[in-house]
């Protein structure tokens, strides 16, 4: 299992990070990225402490351990800027909370992370198609999620995204130890979100691709 949206102790999440990257590498998994909550306020403390500990677990253990960031909830206008600071400060995975029907995030943002050019917009609820084609176009992967909640649009992001040919991955978006996931499952998940037999190694394949491309500078 690949997994490149999880949270820490750094953001909301329960886990340090290295018990959290321990018990991912204890449930098979090969890659993770920590992504903690990000803004303004915090930007340079989540970066800097992600990639010291994601430099130390890298050295002393096989798991791949990707410093990232997930912006949220902040303003669209902020969002290329702080995937520029983000990136400078050393994060090697952007990703940007999109626009999921279970919370308020603000009208615009799913159209502005496409556009900063982040790595990976997470959760992006009823999705445009003009945002989709724009992603397709720019590069940007589409994130279909185990999260309950945020979950509740993955049909509509796997029926636009395969339409339109662009790339998707699957993420726990973990919060807690129980919300790891084996691969068996996240095959159910993708399944479950009306994705065919024969697309859903497509979705593993982007998701070692990414780390396939990050690694090389860990
Ligand atoms: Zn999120
Ligand atoms: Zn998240």
């Amino acid at each position: 299992m690949i997994d490149l949206h999880t949270h820490t102790f750094f953001s909301d999440g329960q886990l340090i990070p290295s018990e959290l990257v321990q018990r991912a590498h204890a449930a098979g998994y090969t890659a993770i990225a920590l992504t903690d909550h990000t803004d303004s306020s915090n930007i340079e403390f989540i970066v800097s402490s992600l990639v010291r500990v994601a430099a130390d677990l890298n050295s002393h253990s096989n798991i791949r351990v990707i410093p990232g960031v997930e912006l949220t909830h902040v303003p669209p206008e902020m969002i290329g800027t702080l995937t520029d600071l983000a990136r400078s400060l050393g994060a090697k995975l952007i990703v940007v909370h999109g626009e999921t029907i279970v919370e308020p995030v603000i009208g615009g943002t799913n159209s502005a992370a496409i556009r900063a050019g982040v790595d990976i917009l997470a959760h992006p609820g009823l999705i445009s198609d003009e945002d989709c084609r724009l992603a397709g176009d720019l590069g940007v992967t589409l994130e279909i999620t185990a999260r309950k909640g945020h979950s509740l649009t993955n049909g509509h992001v796997a029926l636009r995204a395969l339409h339109m040919g662009v790339p998707l991955v699957i993420d726990t978006d973990t919060h807690s130890p129980d919300d790891l996931i084996t691969k068996a499952m996240a095959l159910k998940v993708l399944l479950g979100a009306g994705i065919p037999n024969g697309k859903t190694d497509d979705i593993f394949k982007q998701s070692q691709f990414i780390v396939n491309k990050l690694c090389k500078n860990l």
